[in-house]
């Protein structure tokens, strides 16, 4: 619920709205789960809520640390299906990488989550529900830890559910709530042109960042299917349009695939496209994973790739795989059990269903 739903349900039960405020301050800014603990409701008002209202949506199923101190959750949603979050610790600071799809139709094809294909859209309660029990995990195993930053790059394509999204990017950044500022989420796209134009006229205003992986058509096609539907020439013209608030600049994320997309006339290739662009790149050697039968480029030609980038003067910073060694870096989130010697089961198939009509075929 938003807040003002929360307002509406406490007026629906013949509250007062201000019932409503406070019973919603106290899951979302307080991290309460359970009802007996909001103080400031008296006995009867408790029972009532507790009968009429659940609160929390997902419950931790597992955790898997990686030797880089990186943690990826799986959680459990209440019909059974399972989703990943994961926290990357970086110094004092704790990215949460959150999922806003269990599985995804955009069917990238350097990425495992794709191959689940798409099963359904999180509500908006089950996408900030995975910030609440990461920030109640950390609480316990490591107390003084806070998370800094979100970054919707899970599992799924943020823009394919939309409505949802918004919803919970009002829900975290709300002042009464989890205060979560703006400027510390960013939300991720493979790019689809007419919601990327309407995310630019919402009031609540995320940074953006662009799966592009490259820098030309008949590459793009290949790795990403999305491309044949909305390509690199309107995805730029989206992108150039996007109201982009001052000081802050788009974030282009660049999976590099040996012999596909790493070339020195790859990089040459991906800096004239983004001349005159507010923007970084991050350069993210493919994280392996058995679904999918790239590989990683050397450290030659990462390398090398890199300095082309800064040469022709885009600023490139290289993303240090992390929690590879769970399956927790990116793209390589898939529903994988923990087996006995802690490392990931091979993918188990999903049930796997088309949504709703105008999303991409998945199976
Ligand atoms: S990279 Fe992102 S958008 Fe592409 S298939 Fe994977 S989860 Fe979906």
């Amino acid at each position: 619920m938003s807040l003002e739903d929360a307002e509406t349900f406490a007026v629906s039960l013949g509250w007062q709205k201000f019932r409503g405020e406070q019973i919603w301050r106290w899951v979302h800014a307080h991290g309460v789960r359970d009802v007996e603990q909001m103080t400031n409701l008296n006995k009867d008002t408790r029972a009532e809520l507790a009968e009429k209202a659940t609160i929390g949506s997902l419950t931790i199923a597992e955790q898997q640390v990686s030797t880089d101190g990186t943690r990826k959750l799986r959680l459990l949603t209440r019909d059974g299906q399972s989703i990943e979050s994961v926290l990357i610790p970086d110094g004092e600071k704790t990215t949460q990488c959150i999922s806003s799809q269990i599985g995804c139709a955009v069917n990238c094809q350097f990425c495992a989550t794709a191959k689940l294909g798409l099963i359904r859209n999180l509500d908006a309660g089950e996408i900030v529900d995975q910030v609440y029990l990461a920030r109640k995990l950390l609480e316990e195993v490591e107390p003084g830890r806070r998370i800094s930053n979100i970054v919707y790059m899970g599992m799924g394509e943020p823009l394919h559910n939309y409505d949802n999204l918004i919803k919970s990017l009002q829900i975290l950044c709300n002042d009464k709530g989890a205060k979560l500022a703006q400027r510390r989420v960013t939300v991720s796209t493979s790019g689809l042109v007419p919601k990327l134009e309407k995310l630019g006229l919402e009031t609540v205003r995320p940074n953006l960042a662009v799966s592009l992986n490259a820098a030309n058509d008949e590459t793009r096609d290949e790795i990403m299917p999305i491309n044949r539907k909305w390509n690199i020439g309107k995805l730029m013209a989206a992108l150039k349009a996007y109201p982009l608030e001052q000081r802050r600049r788009i974030t282009f994320e660049y999976v590099l695939l040996a012999g596909v997309n790493d070339s020195l006339r790859d990089a040459a290739q991906l800096a004239k496209l983004l001349r005159g662009v507010r923007c970084k790149v991050n350069l993210i050697p493919w994280n392996p994973h058995p679904e999918a039968l790239y590989q990683r480029p050397s450290d030659a030609a990462i390398t090398g790739f890199q300095n082309e980038c800064k040469r022709l003067g885009l600023p490139t910073y290289l993303r240090t795989p992390r929690g590879d060694d769970i399956d927790a870096a990116c793209g390589q989130l898939a529903n994988r059990a923990k087996t006995a010697d802690g490392s990931s089961a091979p993918l188990v198939p999903l049930r796997i269903r088309r949504e709703r009509p105008g999303l991409p075929a998945v199976d």
